[in-house]
């Protein structure tokens, strides 16, 4: 294929076009992020709906959720923990679970300061 020629009045007036053109990016964190519905983001978690089959901790890729029950069997009390810095948000888990009480959120807000901080109750 014969290659084309940029002259350079071609560039510059790309150049000037792009000054002016809509920015492709947004001013973080005060724009409009305008996150699709079907995001996958931060997980959330509906503990009622739980049943502590644990199938969404064995399907996970990255080893990155966890469920515990800090009740017992008739009277649980069931927790999720995420660690956002090992999840790919594959959404495997949410698939996995037979009682769908795990879905993917829009929220995008993910940032800490510390990796400590990235381990995160649902
Ligand atoms: S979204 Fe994927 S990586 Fe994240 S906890 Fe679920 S299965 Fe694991
Ligand atoms: S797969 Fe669903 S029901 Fe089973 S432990 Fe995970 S969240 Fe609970």
């Amino acid at each position: 294929m014969k290659k084309k020629l940029h002259l350079p009045g071609e560039l510059a007036g790309q150049a000037i076009r792009n000054v002016f053109a809509k920015p492709a990016t947004i001013d973080y964190p005060h724009g409009d992020p305008s996150i699709p519905a079907n995001y996958r983001g931060r997980l959330v978690y509906d503990a009622p709906r739980c049943i502590n089959c644990l199938m969404c901790m064995r399907d996970c890729p990255s080893k990155a959720i966890r469920i515990e029950n800090r009740g017992t069997k008739e009277n649980p009390d069931m927790h999720a923990y995420l660690n956002v810095a090992r999840c790919i948000f594959c959404c495997q888990c949410v698939d996995s679970c037979p009682k769908k009480c795990l879905s993917a959120s829009n929220d995008i807000l993910l940032a800490r300061l510390s990796r400590d901080e990235l381990s995160v109750e649902l």
